[in-house]
Formats: structure tokens, C-alpha cells, sequence
């Protein structure tokens, strides 16, 4: 009796902790039940787009699908999960939109400027790299997160390719589209294997057509993660991604909306929250927040 009396007193210990855990964690909420504050009736200029997405009351962000920790659809569900999403919950947070009425629409690398450009969604939020070169053509808020271009490469293969050096006349796969393409191409002499996603090009790594693939460290953590006796993350960070909100140029009041959010999330600990509950678990600790660019003016 007295032992099956501490064996229920410890279930409710663990319930009663699994249940702060939910309460704190800025972890996916259950059935569309947001962990970050939900604004009630919030204000903004008028005829703003912030104004127009909170009048909706819905939003269609733009998300990886395939990039564990940051934007991933886990199979078989409907709502993806990653650091890049819990941004997303956060910003629809105050906008007072609930997390049950974002749709999720996915975009890889190359389409992140047109879907801006055509509008067939109102933000990306997509491991983004801010660039000047991007700015041309779509707006950028933030930085929320900093990272930097690494190597993935085979287990066997980890002592001859230690980084970006080696690479020269070595075939590297990279996306279409993306910062890192560019750079190992330009920079290092990489033979470049372009795909549309980083997950086609793990498996490329994989079946032995290339012998690294190259993107941000934050990205290749979660797939060597996934395989660990198989992946390795190599060498030093040779590039800086600072990733930021896509929005439609020239729209100052959804920057100062999109970077005051993000500025408040560092603040009042929503971000960190956030970042433990998702690369967190790919074993990257939580950084200091960066610093967020000043919006354009006009
Ligand atoms: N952050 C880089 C970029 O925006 C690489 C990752 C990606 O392609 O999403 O191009």
C-alpha cells in the first residue's frame, strides 16, 4: 500500500511537471493552442498590412518543410515544427492571430523572392539570409538568429575533408538559390551539384554522387542529428547568415511591426523559450540575441 501510494504520488509529480513544462515551453502547442501571448484586439495604423493581416485574422507564411529543427513537416502531420515556425506562432502571437489560423505554405530556397514578389504569402520565414542582393527585390527584418556556412559530410570521409580548403575539384551539393551556392562556388572552387532542397542533397550524400553538402551549421546539425553514425558536421564556420523575416519591399510599417516583435521576444524570453524547444534539441545552445537591423526608411 505504502509503495503503491509514492508510486502514484511520484505520477502526479511527473504530471504536474509535464504540465508547467507545456505551460513555459515554447514548444508546439497542442491543437493549435499558442505557448506565446495572443494579442486581444491589438492596434496599428490604419490601412497597414499589419492592421489587414489582424483584421483577417489569419496569415500564410512561407516555411522549410525538409530542414529539421528549423522548418520541418514531421511525416504524417499537418503543422511543421522548428525554430522558424515558433517565430511564425509568435508573430501571428501579435498580430492576434492564433496558431490554428496560420497557414503554413512551403517554399524552398529559390522561390522565397518570387512568393514575396507575387504575394502568395504575406511573410517567409525560411532560414533567410539577409543580403543586400535580396533587398533589391524584397523586404528583410530582423536578424532573429545568426549562423554560419559549415560542411556535411560522410562519416569515412571526415579526416580528408576537415573544410572549405578542401574542397577544390571536390563535388559539393548546394541549393539552388541559396547563399551558400554561391559562396563555396565562388570562394572555394567547389564543383557544384545544385537541387532544390538540402534534404535532396543529403541523400545524395548518402548514396555516394557528392562528397559534402554545404549550408548554414544550423541546418546541417539537424540531418547529421537525424543520422548520426552515417553524418558529420566538419570544419570551421566559413560564412555569416543572419536570418531575418521576408517581407513585401517598401512596407516600413510591417518592418517596424515584424522587428518590434522580434525585438519583444528577446525581451521577454518568448525567443529563448523558442530556441531551447527546437535547435536546442539538435545540441546547439541558446546564443545571446542578436542585435536587429534598423528598418529602411520610406
Ligand atoms: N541561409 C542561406 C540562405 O538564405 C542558406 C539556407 C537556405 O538556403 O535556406 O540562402
Amino acid at each position: 500500500m505504502q509503495f503503491k501510494r509514492r508510486k502514484a504520488k511520484a505520477a502526479i509529480g511527473a504530471m504536474a511537471l509535464a504540465l508547467v513544462l507545456s505551460a513555459c515551453g515554447g514548444g508546439s502547442g497542442t491543437e493549435g493552442e499558442s505557448d506565446y501571448p495572443i494579442a486581444d484586439s491589438p492596434e496599428f495604423p490604419s490601412g497597414s498590412t499589419p492592421a489587414k493581416l489582424a483584421e483577417s485574422g489569419k496569415i500564410t507564411i512561407g516555411v522549410k518543410f525538409d530542414q529539421p529543427g528549423l522548418g520541418f513537416m514531421p511525416p504524417g502531420e499537418d503543422t511543421p515544427v522548428g525554430l522558424d515556425i515558433e517565430m511564425g506562432k509568435i508573430i501571428a502571437g501579435q498580430l492576434g492571430i492564433s496558431p490554428s489560423d496560420i497557414q503554413w505554405k512551403e517554399t524552398v530556397s529559390d522561390n522565397r523572392e518570387p512568393f514575396l514578389q507575387n504575394e502568395a504569402v504575406d511573410i517567409v520565414i525560411a532560414s533567410y539570409s539577409i543580403t543586400d542582393e535580396r533587398q533589391q527585390v524584397v523586404g528583410q527584418a530582423g536578424p532573429y538568429y545568426v549562423t554560419g556556412q559549415q560542411l556535411l559530410v560522410r562519416e569515412e570521409d571526415k579526416e580528408s575533408i576537415t573544410g572549405p580548403d578542401d574542397l577544390e575539384g571536390v563535388k559539393v551539393c548546394s541549393v539552388t538559390g541559396s547563399t551558400s551556392i554561391q559562396t563555396v562556388t565562388e570562394e572555394y572552387g567547389a564543383e557544384p551539384v545544385p537541387f532544390d532542397t538540402y534534404s535532396a542533397c543529403v541523400r545524395q550524400l548518402q548514396n555516394g554522387t557528392v562528397d559534402a553538402v554545404t549550408t548554414d551549421g544550423a541546418i546541417l546539425l539537424g540531418y547529421a542529428a537525424q543520422s548520426p553514425d552515417e553524418l558529420e558536421v566538419v570544419g570551421p564556420v566559413f560564412s555569416e547568415e543572419r536570418y531575418g523575416v521576408g517581407y513585401y519591399k517598401g512596407d516600413s510599417q510591417m518592418c517596424t511591426f515584424l522587428t518590434d516583435t522580434i525585438n519583444q521576444s528577446f525581451e521577454n524570453g518568448s525567443w529563448a523559450d523558442a530556441f531551447e524547444a527546437t535547435l536546442g534539441e539538435s545540441g546547439i545552445e541558446t546564443p545571446e540575441p542578436p542585435k536587429t537591423d534598423p528598418c529602411p526608411q520610406g
